[in-house]
């Protein structure tokens, strides 16, 4: 029997984050079921990460793993080309991650800093007892009986674990994105800048890599025609190329495609609770963000860090400390709701395709409740 005060189901950026947050102060087992985080798109790490990474006392370290800098954001939306320059932003520039090396990294933190780590093994059952949790851990050398006072659901958006518990995923779109990697081979390589672009279809995305690598990324909806088309080889590359604002950056990249389009989920979700009695969720397990927000890491962190602290107060008998991390979360996804629907509803060129006039009617309807509440 592995006996913790804090189990936490998944090891990536928002449950890692909690782990090495709570270690020092009690015994954390992290579980995740792969032995090594995986090579997966998300990169764009905002400036104001920063103070999250400093106030966790990880800054410094953060500076050494030679991660690329991200300058700013370009975008062709609406018509307009528009740069949002981060040297007039107080927290600097952000950051163009290696994802796999900062996922592994802050797995590493945690271990250095007293966590437990079970990897692989997933969840097969967990049921409430006297003093917390009982649990059974999936692994390859056969099943493994665990028990802890708090768990902490950091499983990503499928939020298996509070699933179990009875909480309910809310989703709120049906956004996907198709993605691959390619190699940089020309002179304009590294520009150090996110590009976006809006189409009929969806928003594209690029963005230079560490180590001579792009990504280069169409989100669309599940059930419209680009969904299909992102199925067709070489379809992704050759239609980015044709656009007007992304042809030329990869043009002067010299970027060449390398492997398979790729297919995630990018939806919005909310999980509803976010947290019950003895429980709570981090990250997208708890709030998953379109990409267009870049939020997603920064949450992650952010949650992480304020469960750490809420499972402190409650293991210290707070009553309050589930309450106030609830009340967080309401106020993360109000906020994310109303920056999302402002940023779509500034592109009105395609008025009859499905994508945006989706877009238009949430935003809409969000005014609309906004003025009769104010009213
Ligand atoms: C297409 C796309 C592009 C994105 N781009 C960006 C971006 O540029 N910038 C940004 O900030 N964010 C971006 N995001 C969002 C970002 O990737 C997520 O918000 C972030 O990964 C959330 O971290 P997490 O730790 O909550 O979840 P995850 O990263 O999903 O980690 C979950 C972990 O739990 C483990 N796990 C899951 N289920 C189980 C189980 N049953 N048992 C054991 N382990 C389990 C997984 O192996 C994984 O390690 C993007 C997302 C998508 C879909």
């Amino acid at each position: 029997m592995l006996h913790a005060d804090v189990l936490i189901l998944g090891a990536g950026p928002a449950g890692a984050t909690a782990a090495l947050n709570l270690a020092g102060e009690c015994r954390v087992l992290l579980v995740d079921r792969h032995a090594e985080p995986l090579p997966r798109i998300g990169e764009s790490l905002p400036p104001a990460a920063r103070r999250l990474l400093t106030d966790m006392g990880l800054w410094e370290e953060f500076l050494a793993q030679g991660h690329a800098p991200c300058f700013g954001n370009r975008s062709l939306w609406n018509g307009l080309a528009a740069e949002q320059d981060f040297l007039r932003d107080p927290d600097g520039h952000g950051w163009h991650l290696d994802r796999a090396r900062f996922e592994s990294w802050l797995r590493d933190k945690a271990r250095e800093r007293g966590a437990a780590l079970r990897a692989p093994a997933t969840l097969g059952s967990v049921d409430a007892c006297a003093d917390g949790w009982r649990l059974v851990l999936e692994t390859p050398h056969g099943p493994l009986q665990a028990q802890a006072r708090i768990l902490i659901d950091g499983g990503g958006r499928a939020s298996t674990l509070a699933k179990k518990l009875g909480a309910r995923r809310n989703r709120q779109d049906r956004l996907v994105c198709g993605w691959l990697y390619g190699e940089e081979r020309g002179a304009e390589n590294h520009d150090g800048l996110s590009h976006i672009e809006a189409s009929a279809q969806g928003w594209w995305y690029s963005a230079a890599l560490p180590g001579q690598r792009r990504v280069l990324a169409l989100h669309t909806d599940a059930d419209l025609p680009g969904a299909r088309l992102l199925r067709r080889g070489g379809w992704l590359d050759a239609a980015a190329r044709a656009m007007p604002g992304l042809g030329p950056v990869l043009r002067n990249a010299g970027f060449r495609a390398a492997g398979e389009v790729r297919i995630a989920a990018a939806h919005s979700s909310q999980l509803q609770p976010g947290c019950g009695p003895g429980w709570l969720a981090v990250g997208d397990a708890a709030l998953s963000f379109d990409p267009l927000s870049a939020q997603g890491l920064f949450n992650a962190l952010y949650t992480g860090l304020a469960a750490a602290e809420t499972c402190s107060r409650a293991l210290r008998g707070a009553p309050q400390a589930m309450r106030d991390y609830r009340q967080q979360l309401v106020s993360i996804a109000d906020a994310y709701r109303q920056h999302l629907d402002f940023w779509y509803a500034q592109e009105t060129r395609w008025a009859d395709a499905p994508f945006w006039q989706r877009r238009q009617r949430r935003s809409a309807h969000a005014l609309l409740a906004a003025s009769s509440l104010s009213g």
